[in-house]
């Protein structure tokens, strides 16, 4: 039996047992076994990570720091990333099954981008004079970080989304304390002793590990966390945005999703074909913006569908560690367990599958294949609910109103996609829907210079170019007086 891992947590740049001794498990879900443990942290660790943190923005270099200087710290932490781009994402994978050609190619290109863009933002982030009424005047608004902001993680793609939030908040003068998913924490730990690296100012980066109902809210509720960065599920981000409002903390939430793919009858049917697959299977349907509610037009129903299944019948579902997979386990087992009940839920209400991801199940580890059922009713709980596994729908639809009306008819608003030929229709289209992001004939694409986050219960907030920099700061207007005069109070 190979030896179980147990992890530290990370505070003030060293490593720390969990001050009550408690740890919790970590599931290699490619073979549904333990193999790492994790600290359980409660209030103790977290005042104490919170504390370097703060001590780090007040006391040490960082809060002193010129936002040049700030820039070649970033320029660092990218490089050193970018170096072990495999260490890390051999550990992820490990954590939580997602394909290594899913992960290390992004963290030497566009993810570890984030912090050459956000390290060249860091001097140029100017305020302004504000041509204000009041007569002898001067009146100017600056850009000022937060302090200690919280960064909340999902499960799904832990270095990613933490990558995201780490530039822009370190790069706008922030310390940080970051607290991964309970059910994949191994990355973001790991990454902090690569880290060490960097010879990064002590405090600056920490980790907490545990739950978020336990760990999670009592860090964003901690009084010296200003600000708190979160992405996960409606459920989690709703009650996380209670916890944050009790202290009245400004929050920005990347949340759930449930995105539409339309299909118009002018499609190129085999670039529509590959690029909704593209945009839900290949990482196990485990991606915010999967597009799994498919919207096809009625007159190219048939044609679509059998193109559509004859593509996602060839893949191949298995091990991460086989490089000849290309979709690889259910994260773990709790999704693998909510993915199956949801299958049979919607088989139970006479939903008709087209293909049933279920015989990709192995004697160990938690797989499921591709899944789709057919002409789903727009009300049912398969096209209104986020599913974040390898499941999709299929409706049709006659005419461009009523597909507008369909496509956001649910409570999320992240991503859409459009396929059409016709690009006068395509953008009339990608005007009425409500979501933070609209693909025409492409899907999945994203860059550190574009922001993305989502509209309705999809969240709020920014992430990425120039908005994802303004969400870790704050503006501050100061009134100089130029001819300074102040008449009698009474
Ligand atoms: P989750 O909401 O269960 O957990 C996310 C994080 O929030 C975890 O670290 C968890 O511990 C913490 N958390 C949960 N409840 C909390 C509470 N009450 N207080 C404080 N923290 C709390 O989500 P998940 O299952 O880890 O991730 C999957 C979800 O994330 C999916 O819905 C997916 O769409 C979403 N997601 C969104 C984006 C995006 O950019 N919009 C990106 C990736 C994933």
């Amino acid at each position: 039996m190979s030896e179980i891992k147990i992890f530290k947590y990370y505070a003030g740049s060293n490593w720390h047992e969990p001050s009550s001794g408690k740890y919790f498990e970590s599931e290699d879900p490619s073979i549904g076994k333990v193999w790492a443990k994790l600290p359980n942290c409660n209030l103790d660790d977290i005042n104490i990570a919170v504390k370097s943190a703060k001590s780090a923005y007040y006391d040490g270099p960082w809060g002193k720091m010129h936002p040049a200087e700030r820039g070649r710290i970033l320029h660092r932490i990218g490089d050193v990333i970018s170096k072990n781009a495999e260490k890390i994402g051999n550990i992820e994978t490990k954590d939580n099954g997602k394909l290594p050609k899913n992960i290390t190619p992004s963290l030497t290109s566009w993810q570890t981008e984030s912090f050459y863009y956000y390290a060249g933002m860091c001097d140029k982030f100017e305020g302004r004079l504000i041509p204000s009424e009041v007569p002898n005047m001067h009146n100017y608004l600056k850009w000022e970080p937060f302090g200690v902001v919280a960064l909340i993680l999902p499960w799904n793609s832990p270095i990613g989304t933490l990558i995201w939030k780490l530039a822009p908040a370190l790069a706008s003068g922030n310390t940080v304390v970051i607290k991964p998913s309970e059910r994949a924490s191994c990355s973001t730990l790991e990454l902090m002793s690569i880290l060490e690296e960097a010879d990064l100012p002590e405090g600056l980066i920490n980790v907490v590990t545990g739950f978020g109902p336990t760990t999670g809210a009592t860090l964003i509720e901690h009084d010296d966390v200003r600000m708190i960065s979160f992405t996960g599920g409606t459920k989690g981000g709703s009650a996380a945005s209670l916890s944050a409002s009790k202290k009245v903390k400004p929050i920005i939430m990347e949340l759930g999703g449930k995105s539409p793919q339309i299909i118009f009858s002018d499609a190129d049917i085999n670039l529509s074909v590959n690029g909704v697959v593209s945009g839900i299977f290949p990482v196990a349907g485990h991606s915010c913006i999967s597009g799994s509610r498919i919207l096809v037009h009625k007159n190219i129903k048939d044609e679509f569908t059998n193109k559509l299944l004859e593509v996602v019948k060839k893949a191949k579902v298995g091990s991460p560690n086989d490089p000849s997979t290309q979709i690889g386990p259910i994260a773990n087992k709790e999704q693998y367990e909510f993915i199956l009940s949801k299958i049979e839920d919607a088989e139970k209400r006479g939903l008709k599958l087209l293909i049933d991801g279920r015989k990709e199940n192995k004697s160990e580890g938690y797989y499921i294949g591709p899944t789709i059922f057919d002409n789903v009713p727009n009300e049912d709980d398969l096209a209104q609910n986020e599913i974040f596994g390898p499941v999709a729908s299929i409706q049709t639809w006659e005419d461009e109103n009523e597909v507008i009306k369909i496509a956001n008819d649910t409570i999320y608003g992240l991503a859409a996609g459009i396929w059409t030929k016709d690009t006068n229709k395509a953008i009339r289209l990608a005007d009425k829907i409500e979501a933070g992001t609209v693909y025409i004939n492409n899907y999945f694409n994203a860059s550190t210079q574009s922001p993305v986050g989502g509209f309705k219960q999809s969240g709020y907030g920014r992430e990425n170019g120039w908005e994802g920099m303004q969400s870790y700061m704050q503006t501050k207007s100061t009134w100089l007086a130029t001819n300074p005069s102040q008449s009698d109070p009474f």
